[in-house]
């Protein structure tokens, strides 16, 4: 049997970096069941690696579903700590989104990897089992173990819905994050076209940002965000059943007008560009290939010139530039980014990740139940809550 002061679970951001912060003090075994590490890392931000978000640490912590919980990992890793680590420089972008400056994914990864130093790793080591007094699928004893396992999303990753159940805590709903969604209709014919900054809505959730149509329906920024507030608003399990989804989107396509406003600048247009033909007016307001799509969807002849649209016609207009809707009836799971729910964090102390439940049990990246949307706020998790679980194993190492 070997043995080692610290296992660590799963070798994706939080766990290389959980295995980084303990390995100055402490023996660590990274344990990972793929043959390299951070697969999913390497997926980030188109391969460029949305690393973080710049934002002061007290704005951040609003983006994210439980700020009290994260504020001491935030707090005790910050941006700073993290980049120290890189001999690159990196670039910031709107939002406060920042990239390695060699926009490659590969090269944070390689970069961690260096400063493994003596950390023993094992590949192609997939935890099936921990028992009670810490030995791992009965050939490895450790005195304390940090699962870093991930979500349940992208199992070609490496995570697997599975896991949840090495966690021994107890656990969250699990639900799909930061997905793109299935339309109920068919959206191929306008498959790539891009709306820019309209206003995506559910219910109350209101989010302004790009949406892009894809060969199944929706996805893009605001749509992704979106996706977040959706699937916390319909009751399911990812460990029980799938999500029955049924509901209604709506997109504001001018979100700088009001629909009175239109009303008057659509009737004072008409009348003085009255020859002009009405796709060619809408120019001026929506994405030109979405126009003859939109057109259609709402039953008007976009060859119609200006002065021959009637008020009936208008008004339909108006309202379907304010509120143009599509049915949902999925998630397009294979593609959410990450997972929402996880490890219940009542149970953890967030000054430590340590379990309140099993002692030198500690938890740290997308397993917990903490979750952001997209802009480099779910690396922040991960690195962020990797540092404080390996410098909290390896501090209380005795
Ligand atoms: C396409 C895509 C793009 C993304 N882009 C961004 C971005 O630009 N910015 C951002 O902030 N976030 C992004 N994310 C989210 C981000 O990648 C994750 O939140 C982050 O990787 C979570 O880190 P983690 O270490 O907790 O889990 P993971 O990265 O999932 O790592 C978990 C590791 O554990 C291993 N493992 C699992 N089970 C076992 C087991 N039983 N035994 C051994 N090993 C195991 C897995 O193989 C894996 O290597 C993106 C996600 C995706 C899918």
């Amino acid at each position: 049997m070997e043995k080692f002061d610290i296992a660590i679970i799963g070798g994706g951001p939080a766990g290389i970096m959980a295995a980084i912060a303990a390995s100055g003090t402490s023996r660590v075994i990274l344990l990972e069941k793929n043959s390299s590490l951070g697969r999913k890392l390497l997926m980030t931000g188109g391969g460029r690696c949305n690393i973080t978000n710049n934002k002061p640490i007290k704005q951040l912590l609003t983006f994210f579903n439980d700020k009290n919980f994260l504020k001491h990992s935030f707090y005790s890793f910050t941006n700073e700590d993290l980049f120290s680590l890189f001999d690159f420089d990196f670039i910031e972008e709107d939002d406060n989104r920042i990239f390695p400056e060699t926009e490659k994914a590969g090269d944070v990864l390689e970069g961690l990897i260096d400063k493994l130093g003596n950390v023993t790793i094992k590949y192609n080591f997939e935890v099936k089992k921990i028992s009670e007094d810490f030995i791992i699928n009965d050939s490895i004893k450790a005195d304390k173990i940090i699962i870093a396992t991930g979500g349940a999303t992208y199992p070609q990753t490496g995570c697997n819905i599975e896991n949840y159940s090495l966690t021994s805590q107890p656990l969250t709903d699990i639900r799909y994050g930061l997905s793109p969604l299935v339309t109920t209709k068919d959206l191929s014919d306008i498959a790539g076209v891009t709306l820019y900054d309209v206003v995506v809505s559910y219910k109350k959730s209101k989010i302004r940002g790009n949406v892009l149509f894809s060969h199944v329906g929706l996805t893009g920024p605001a749509i992704i965000n979106l996706s977040n507030e959706i699937s916390e608003g319909i009751s399911y399990n990812l460990l029980e059943d799938d999500p029955e989804v049924d509901l209604e989107i709506a997109i504001d396509l001018c979100p700088d007008y009001t629909r009175e406003n239109l009303q008057e600048k659509f009737t004072a247009d008409f009348q003085i560009k009255g020859k002009t033909m009405l796709k060619n007016y809408l120019k001026a307001f929506l994405t030109n290939s979405f126009i003859s799509f939109f057109l259609d969807e709402i039953g008007l002849d976009g060859d119609l010139q200006l002065s021959r649209v009637d008020k009936k016609s208008k008004n339909r207009l108006i309202e379907n530039l304010k509120r143009f809707t599509f049915e949902i009836s999925d998630f397009n799971s294979s593609l959410a980014k990450i997972t929402i729910g996880g490890v219940d964090l009542n149970y953890l102390n967030p000054k430590t990740l340590e379990s309140t439940l099993t002692a030198g049990l500690y938890f740290a990246g997308e397993v917990l139940n903490v979750h952001g949307p997209t802009g480099g706020y779910n690396l922040k998790i991960a690195f962020s809550t990797g540092y404080l679980a390996g410098f909290s194993a390896g501090e209380k190492h005795d």
